[in-house]
């Protein structure tokens, strides 16, 4: 399988996009009618083929998220997060994807899937140190240049 990632995400942070990735693609698949509304979405997002415009939309909304979790790399899983960063609307459709694709991921992804299994056991780091965001070392890099 070719996934084009987009090269924003460092580390984990990456590891854990392509995760939400292939969970949203599992579940555009089985539920969206993608003939109706078919949209090419952009090389980044495409982990194989083409997903309807509501799940591009949540993939950009979950990469941005990830870029700025205060966290970085020392990332809680969102489920055991304290900062809740998610909109409602989002964090609905985020659970109703993982709720579907989780299981199925096991069998698809293995190796991902309990990557993400252990990270929900790692004790939740007490608070996030400043300028630990992706995007905040995203930034310092482009600085330092
Ligand atoms: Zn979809």
């Amino acid at each position: 399988m070719h996934s084009v990632l987009p090269n924003i995400l460092a580390g984990s942070l990456r590891s854990e996009f392509k995760t939400v990735q292939l969970m949203t693609n599992i579940y555009c698949k089985a539920h969206h009618k993608i003939a109706q509304h078919a949209v090419s979405s952009p090389d980044t997002l495409k982990p194989n083929g083409k997903l309807c415009e509501q799940c591009v939309d949540f993939l950009e909304y979950a990469l941005l998220r990830l870029d700025r979790c205060p966290y970085g790399e020392n990332k809680p899983t969102c489920r055991q997060c304290p900062i809740h960063c998610y909109k409602p609307e989002y964090k609905a459709m985020s659970q109703t994807i993982m709720r579907y694709a989780g299981p199925r991921m096991l069998f698809t992804h293995p190796i991902l899937a309990i990557k993400h299994l252990l990270a929900e056991r790692r004790p939740v780091p007490m608070k996030p140190t400043a300028g630990a965001s992706n995007r905040h070392k995203r930034k310092q890099r482009i600085n330092n240049k």
